[in-house]
């Protein structure tokens, strides 16, 4: 007897009977992927320009990385934080090097390390004043996670209204206007958290006279300045970390998405007091920092040095940024083109999801937007030149049929 092969449809049907929902997903269900291509239940095979949200920077099936992981699985995945593990150790060494930090926590998500990162600047002011009046400023537009701390500092009303009352002492300025930061600074503020790049809020790099000018604001009444780097950081831009193309130095960073390859790991990490703000029994988690994740990490670290990824996202980065340049003069509809290296968005004058859908269901070719009218391009780092020209090739195609404002 022979078993059937199960049609997508039913993966479908029983995915969407098992799910809580709080997504609508597209029809694709993804199996394997090698290099950048994913496949799915069909056969049918998609090339990835989005990388899980900027998190598989190596690709898929990377020979190096896999073997890496494959062993340690077998060797130890997990034992806890109350004792030290090898590979937490190599990793904590590597990613503390090539970011300047002093310090380093391993989480197990983005989210995670938003919400360490918050808990540093409330302990730090603690620590100086003993009172329990402190504020975070945080911009709007901002996305920093779904826990209800991260949720916090989101600023989103539509993802913290039904929510509320979230964490209070959250204020929210305009990210680049360094006026209404200024203005809502005084002597309770503890610290500052803005994304070096906004990534979900559309793709807008922050301005150099901004971080310079926020970075003095913090210095002046000593409150920490966190970046958040989760989607902008390992070496997403050129840089390792997007904030060392502007030479401004954060007190706290977040990392997280491209720092495992797919393996959910993150980290906050720290520097100067701040590295030392919070004391034992402040902070802990079950499996953050644990052997396994922290053996992909290295890995991924090993990687960045040893292949230069950081000088080739430089260089193909900026060859994307001339054939999107090309794009966007080619549609009236499109009314702005931003980013940097390998994180950049097109922004269009109607809701791109028509056309988003349509790059991956005819084109086969995977896709996200930013916000309703961005779409956003934070492919695998490891994409060559030929790989830009077949997604612009399918890209064309798919605004071209995906048209509804002819
Ligand atoms: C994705 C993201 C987060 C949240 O990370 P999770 O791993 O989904 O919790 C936080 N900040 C930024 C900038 C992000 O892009």
């Amino acid at each position: 007897m022979t078993e059937q092969k199960k049609t997508k449809e039913s993966w479908i049907v029983e995915g969407e009977e098992t799910f809580y929902k709080t997504y609508n997903r597209f029809p694709v269900v993804f199996e394997r992927g090698q290099g950048l291509y994913l496949y799915d239940t069909e056969g049918e095979e998609y090339l990835d320009f989005y990388a899980g949200i900027a998190v598989n920077a190596l690709g898929y099936g990377d020979p190096e990385y896999t073997e890496h992981i494959r062993a340690q699985a077998e060797k130890l995945l997990h034992v806890s934080n109350y004792f030290y593990n090898t590979p937490s150790i190599e990793a904590g060494k590597k990613l503390t090097a090539v970011s300047g930090m002093d310090k380093v926590f391993f989480t197990n998500s983005g989210t995670e390390a938003v919400e360490g990162a918050i808990k540093i600047a409330r302990r730090y002011a603690y620590n100086k004043t003993g009172k329990q009046d402190h504020e975070i400023i945080a911009m709007k537009n901002s996305f920093h996670g779904r826990s209800t701390g991260a949720l916090a500092v989101t600023g989103n009303d539509h993802y913290q209204e039904p929510f509320q009352p979230l964490m209070p002492g959250i204020r929210f300025a305009h990210f680049n206007d360094l006026d209404s930061v200024r203005d809502l600074f005084c002597e309770k503020t503890c610290g500052v958290i803005l994304e070096t790049i906004q990534g979900e809020g559309g793709i807008y790099p922050a301005t150099r006279e901004f971080l310079e000018g926020v970075r003095a604001l913090c210095d002046q009444y000593d409150a920490l300045l966190i970046f958040d780097e989760i989607q902008c950081g390992m070496g997403r831009t050129g840089e390792m970390f997007a904030w060392q193309h502007y030479g401004i130095k954060p007190d706290v960073m977040t990392v997280a998405k491209a720092l495992g390859n797919g393996v959910p790991v993150g980290a906050f990490l720290a520097c100067g007091p701040a590295a030392s703000a919070m004391v034992p029994g402040d902070h802990g988690t079950t499996y953050g920092g644990n052997p396994f994740v922290c053996a992909a990490a290295s890995k991924v670290l090993d990687i960045f040095q040893s292949r230069k990824l950081t000088a080739h996202v430089k260089e193909v980065g900026e060859y994307l940024w001339e054939q999107l340049e090309e794009i966007a003069g080619s549609y009236g509809e499109i009314t702005g083109h931003r980013g940097m290296g390998l994180m950049q968005g097109l922004e269009f004058s109607v809701p791109v999801g028509r056309i988003v859908s349509n790059a991956l269901l005819e084109q086969k070719l995977v896709l996200i937007s930013a916000g309703t009218d961005i779409i956003r391009f934070v492919p695998p780092l490891v994409i060559e030149k030929e790989d830009v020209d077949e997604m612009v090739k399918r890209l064309t195609a798919a605004i071209v049929s995906g048209r509804s404002w002819n």
